[in-house]
């Protein structure tokens, strides 16, 4: 059995007073012999002890240079630092420089927990110390003495120790000298604890710049890296890869009809189900909203494509139930196939999203690989839209203006323009043939604020010229998506000294409902406090609710064209329009009814209440001089106050 003969010492032995009396004496010319060169290396050791702190960036490197410091003054095989875990419970080895021990969790016992409140303890034989079996540091191997050191800081409990293969190798003095460096070590503890801090918000931060957080997906900057990666891969080895672009179906109407948290149980769902469906070397990422893509590094043949990219329609159309709810999702699914990668990533995505746009306009819920029709298709709208470019610069671009009347009185109280492309060989091309491929590019920013330009400076004079009239301008989702949409719209009608309660602007019902960011709200906003009004197109051919209608930041709605023609004919569509009209009325809406092409729909129109009405029987879209000829006149010229 040990016996302690001092706080300091845990000693094997059974030491007589002459022999204390000699070791104290040997001691103190121990402590003489050392002071001198003590003072020096201490001052020496702090210096680089403390350089290797500020220097270091890892726990191993700060305690590999304080220990090389330690070397200097005392003997020792092994040394090492324990620290207490949070829990208080068990002691793990941080740092040693020897191999980290196979089994490096200590559970303190008597000598380890007297060390770490606070007395420092030198132990002469390890053999006699029965705690010392259960250590790390294999007495097998030769361990005989230890000296052990508590270190203290204001978030942790440590031990340093020394071991040395001698029975008695540590004496007072070494203990001393081990007491300045455990400020030292007390620091770098501390520095690797900020450290591993660091570590970990570095950590946290990557992911989450990295990574979408609501379904733990990568996100566009994760695929746009990988995605490069794979293809230089998939080039070097000559191995075929895959891009697959995926979209849910009306995601929009089941977050707006059954609530966001459906929503976001949808998109969690549909994450678990890709992740499940393709190999965990293959990467899935949410690139935003119900916008999932996925690169698959490796695929055999454009029929394994087909097989994955039918699997995925499958598992992504089950039915969830969420809440007690049953959700019927459904997806459009397009891919590409990579084989070999002669082209740009650029090409490869356009491919996917070709692919995507096809199957959505096929109705979704089905999966369309990229194929050569499809390329023929792309090759023809690049075309356009290159020639379109050319054409907006060119002048080739005309606008026709149609009448709004006030219903009842049938004075024009709006013009509405309606672009047409004056093409060199075509003739006069519809709006429906390029406003289309326009919209899939940024084109259609440029074409929108050419459109609106020209149709504030053509009405400048008629706008501003009697009571007040309004012109119409459609613009287009993404036009209202560019931060700076608001700001250029007030500046034109600046430049042409127009007031803008002049401008309405014409919100497609696929703007109102599937386009809800920040930045569109911000545009309307903007736009409505400086006067503008907004009217809702093409009511009732999308999914719009009343959710969608109240959230409205406009005046007007326009029933779409489609409802009045067939309403004289078919009762349900008259029970629509009639709704439509009661329901706005409600809002505090304005209705003006589109495609009015007989009496008998203006006089079915007029007594529902219609505020305004548009159509052939008024008047075709005309280029402006025209709309005030003779034919026009008439109207154009009876003026009615807007109220
Ligand atoms: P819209 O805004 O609903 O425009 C009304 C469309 O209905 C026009 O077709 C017009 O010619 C047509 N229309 C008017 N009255 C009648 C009628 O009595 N019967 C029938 N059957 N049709 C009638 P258009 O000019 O071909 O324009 C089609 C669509 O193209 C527009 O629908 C609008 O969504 C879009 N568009 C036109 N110009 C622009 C533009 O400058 N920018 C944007 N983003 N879209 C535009
Ligand atoms: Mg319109
Ligand atoms: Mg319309």
């Amino acid at each position: 059995m040990s016996q302690v003969t001092d706080p300091l010492f845990v000693d094997g032995s059974n030491p007589d007073m002459s022999n204390e009396v000699l070791r104290e004496a040997l001691v103190t010319a121990e402590r003489l012999r050392v002071q001198e060169s003590l003072a020096r290396q201490e001052a020496q050791a702090l210096l680089s002890g403390l350089q290797v702190l500020t220097e270091a960036n890892s726990v191993e490197t700060m305690f590999s240079g304080i220990l090389a410091v330690i070397g200097e003054v005392i003997p020792f095989t092994e040394a090492a630092v324990l620290v207490e875990d949070p829990s208080g419970e068990t002691l793990g080895v941080v740092a040693t420089n020897h191999a980290r021990p196979p089994n490096s969790i200590i559970h303190p016992k008597d000598l380890l927990h007297r060390v770490l409140k606070g007395e420092p303890t030198i132990v002469m034989d390890l053999l006699q110390v029965p705690e010392w079996n259960q250590l790390p540091f294999d007495h097998q191997k030769g361990r005989r003495s230890a000296v052990l050191l508590p270190i203290e800081t204001p978030r942790t409990r440590a031990i340093f120790v020394c071991l040395d293969d001698r029975v008695g190798s540590y004496t007072r003095h070494h203990l001393e000298l081990l007491t300045y460096f455990t400020p030292l070590a007390a620091q770098a503890l501390q520095r690797a604890d900020e450290l591993a801090a660091m570590d970990s918000l570095i950590t946290r931060l990557e992911h989450l710049a990295l990574h979408d957080p609501l379904t733990g997906l990568a996100n566009r900057s994760l695929f746009n890296d990988r995605l490069r990666k794979e293809v230089e891969a998939s080039e070097m080895l000559g191995l075929p890869m895959a891009v697959i672009n995926i979209d849910l179906d009306d995601f929009k109407v089941i977050n707006d009809t059954m609530g966001h948290e459906v929503g976001d149980r949808l998109l969690i769902e549909t994450s678990r189900r890709l992740q499940h469906v393709i190999r965990t070397s293959d990467l899935v990422c949410r690139l935003g909203g119900d916008e999932f893509a996925i690169i698959m590094s490796r695929i055999g043949s454009e029929e394994d494509l087909l097989r994955v990219g039918k699997k995925l329609v499958l598992e992504l159309g089950k039915p969830l139930e969420v809440d007690g709810q049953i959700v019927r999702p459904s997806a459009s699914v397009g891919s590409a196939f990579v084989g070999k990668p002669e082209h740009s990533i650029a090409v490869i995505l356009k491919h996917a999203d070709v692919a995507l746009y096809d199957a959505k306009a096929s109705g979704g819920g089905t999966h369309r690989l990229f194929s050569s029709e499809m390329r023929a298709e792309l090759d023809r709208t690049q075309s356009v839209e290159s020639e379109l470019r050319r054409a907006v610069d060119n002048d080739e671009l005309v606008l026709h203006y149609q009448p709004i009347v006030c219903s009842g009185s049938d004075h024009v109280v709006a013009l509405e323009a309606l672009v047409r492309w004056n093409h060199p060989t075509r003739g006069l091309v519809p709006p429906g043939d390029f406003i289309p491929i326009a919209e899939r590019s940024s084109l259609i920013q440029h074409l929108g604020l050419w459109v609106l330009d020209r149709a504030v400076s053509d009405c400048a004079e008629w706008l501003t010229d009697g009571p007040r009239r309004r012109i119409a301008v459609n613009v287009a989702g993404r036009q209202v998506l560019a931060p700076d949409f608001a700001t250029e719209v007030l500046s034109i009608l600046e430049r042409h000294g127009v007031a803008p309660n002049h401008l309405e602007l014409e919100l497609s019902e696929e703007i109102v409902v599937k386009r809800t960011a920040e930045v569109m709200l911000d545009n309307l906003h903007h736009l409505q406090r400086a006067g503008i009004e907004l009217s809702f197109d093409d009511f009732g051919t999308g999914y719009s609710s009343i959710h969608h209608l109240r959230r409205f930041p406009g005046q007007r709605l326009k029933i779409d064209r489609g409802f009045v023609a067939r309403m004289l004919e078919d009762r349900a569509n008259a029970a629509v329009v009639r709704s439509i009209v009661d329901l706005a009325h409600g809002l505090d809406l304005k209705v003006v009814a589109e495609g009015v092409e007989t009496a008998a729909q203006q006089q079915f129109l007029v007594d529902l209440g219609c505020d305004e009405l548009q159509g052939f029987f008024f008047s075709m879209p005309l280029p402006l001089d025209e709309v005030a000829s003779p034919r026009c006149s008439s109207r154009i010229g009876s003026v009615a106050p807007v109220d």
